[in-house]
């Protein structure tokens, strides 16, 4: 069983029918260890995204991740980062849309920036971004859970 962080973005959190069904697909594919609503300033939202500095959609994203609350989850599974990437879909919402209808992004994406939802990609990125969206937590207990 391993663990990856799953963040659902201001607008899917906004829309009380997108968020109970996103919930849902959570539930009935992972453990719940973690779960809160967090408001991700800009600072924080900048540090989280430091990877895409410079890129064009930089600025939107950030600015985006600070418009309302997001939702942020600690799913444990097999296979957890990629299942919940799959679950996702691909990170352009007219390409989910297209390829992946039943996918997350393809079902509440808006646009590339309000694509519904982030999911770490590598083990590396899940404990960077659980250290930034959940710092109360002390690492060691979760790998402890990890194992
Ligand atoms: P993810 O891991 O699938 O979320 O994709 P990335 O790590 O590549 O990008 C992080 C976030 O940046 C994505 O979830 C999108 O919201 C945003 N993003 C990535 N590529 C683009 C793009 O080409 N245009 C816009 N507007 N946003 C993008």
């Amino acid at each position: 069983m391993d663990i990856t962080l799953a963040l659902l973005k201001p607008h899917v959190v906004r829309n009380v029918y997108a968020f109970q069904q996103i919930k849902q697909i959570i539930h009935q594919n992972f453990t719940v260890l973690h779960s809160k609503e967090v408001h991700i300033t800009k600072q924080l939202s900048e540090h989280f995204y430091a990877e895409h500095k410079g890129k064009f959609f930089y600025n939107r994203l950030v600015t985006f991740m600070g418009s309302g609350p997001c939702h942020a989850f600690i799913l444990q599974s097999k296979d957890s980062i990629a299942k919940w990437r799959e679950l996702m879909g691909p990170t352009k919402v007219y390409k989910a849309v297209y390829s992946h209808p039943d996918c997350i992004r393809g079902l509440y994406g808006l646009s590339d920036t309000r694509n519904a939802c982030h999911g770490s990609d590598s083990e590396e990125s899940v404990a960077r971004e659980i250290s930034i969206i959940f710092p109360e937590l002390d690492k060691n207990r979760l790998s402890a859970v990890d194992s």
